[in-house]
């Protein structure tokens, strides 16, 4: 059977993707001139992955030779549940209130790819979430999944930009989305709450000051300039989304239960964290994304939020 539009849609919804998108696997020009210049300005900070395989962000063909097509995946994450910000506390980014997304959406992805290829085994594929030398948000753009916000999330007119982006990539040709427009128009409100000033330029996020990478990605220590500023941040930050008008009119709860936060929790007892050893955190957090911060990671957080308010000299080290 050929594969239209039409079918790929169904299957994807059905499997519970929320938008999709179509649009030819065209070199990334434009978009990897940016990386390259956001790299040299060292924004990338410890994320020396961001460094490696531009040549394959820029050319999908390095990955599948045979590629004509990507089709962009989102899936919504909301929950419409809230930080209750309770003393003692220390908050987690929505994303990772519930299970590790990424081993929600290979499952999804596996099962999509695997019904296309049932349909016409010609369909050939490679897929990526948020992993591997893919830039999911560049594809996303294109195929009109939604515009690049300023805060450098992706936003959708219905749903906001509480979602997850996958890519996959196809040797099969389709009728390509429309691009829509941008829709922040003269809103700043996203780089006027960032805590720590990160976004230093519309659309362009510094990681050194970013409390999402302090927190998740960084292996060292935290400086102490931004103790002041953390707002019991503990994993991850959703400042400037949490601001963001289109989310605050437009977010509406996904429909898959697992993104809901595992015990209620949205945020963590810091004095919890500092007493936990390895096999309660392994196993608390067995399938969350707060795994990748490693136990000493989540402690050096905790010990952050702790400590870091009086101790204005102190860099909380790992
Ligand atoms: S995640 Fe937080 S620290 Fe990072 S850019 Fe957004 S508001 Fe700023
Ligand atoms: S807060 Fe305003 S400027 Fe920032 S992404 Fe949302 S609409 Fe755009």
């Amino acid at each position: 059977m050929k594969l239209t539009n039409d079918i790929v849609v169904e299957k994807a919804k059905k499997i519970g993707f929320d938008l999709i998108g179509f649009v030819r696997a065209d070199e990334l020009k434009e978009e990897s001139h940016h990386l390259k210049e956001w790299l040299a300005k060292g924004f990338q900070a410890g994320m020396e992955y961001m460094e490696r395989n531009i040549d394959k962000r820029k050319d999908v063909s390095l990955i599948l030779p045979e590629a004509k097509s990507i089709i962009s995946l989102a899936v919504n994450y909301y929950t419409g549940k809230k930080h209750s910000n309770q003393k003692g506390k220390g908050k987690l980014s929505r994303y990772a209130w519930g299970k590790d997304y990424h081993l929600i959406i290979w499952e999804m992805l596996k099962a999509l790819e695997s019904e296309l290829k049932d349909a016409d085994p010609s369909f050939k594929s490679k897929s990526y979430v948020d992993t591997g030398p893919v830039m999911d948000k560049a594809w996303a753009v294109k195929s009109g999944i939604g515009w690049m916000g300023k805060h450098s999330n992706i936003i959708n007119r219905n749903y906001g930009s509480w979602f997850f982006i996958a890519s996959i990539i196809t040797n099969y040709e389709f009728d390509y989305s429309n691009t829509i427009p941008g829709f922040c128009g003269s809103c700043t409100a996203c780089i006027d709450a960032c805590p720590t000033k990160a976004i230093v330029q519309p659309y362009v996020v510094d990681s050194n000051k970013c409390i999402s990478y302090l927190t998740i990605e960084n292996k060292g220590g935290i400086s102490s300039e931004y103790s002041d500023r953390f707002d019991n941040w503990l994993f991850g930050c959703d400042v400037c989304q949490d601001v963001c008008p289109w989310n605050q009119k437009f977010s509406q709860s996904s429909r898959i239960t697992e993104f809901q936060p595992v015990n209620e929790q949205t945020e963590l007892d810091l004095s919890e964290i500092l007493a936990m050893e390895n096999p309660d955190f392994k196993n608390r957090f067995a399938e969350s994304p707060v795994l990748r911060t490693k136990l000493k990671g989540l402690k050096r957080n905790a010990k952050y939020l702790l400590k870091g308010r009086y101790d204005m000299r102190n860099i909380i080290k790992m």
